[in-house]
């Protein structure tokens, strides 16, 4: 199970940090990464609204 944040692409919107705090965050250069690799129910609905679909969750 790998969730994964595409640094290059990811534009820093917050939606996935919004939509799952338990799952993402932003680092100081606005860059959301995964701060855990459970609830890939919610990282999938994120990875689904990315505008930039930065986000992969494999399972
Ligand atoms: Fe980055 Fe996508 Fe998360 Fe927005 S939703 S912060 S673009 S990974």
């Amino acid at each position: 199970m790998s969730i994964k944040v595409n640094q290059e692409t990811c534009v820093g919107c917050g939606m996935c940090v919004n939509m799952c705090p338990d799952v993402f965050s932003l680092n100081e250069d606005n860059k959301a990464y995964a701060i855990s690799q459970e609830n890939t129910e919610c990282a999938k609905n994120a990875a689904s609204r990315c505008p930039v679909n930065a986000i992969t969750v494999e399972e």
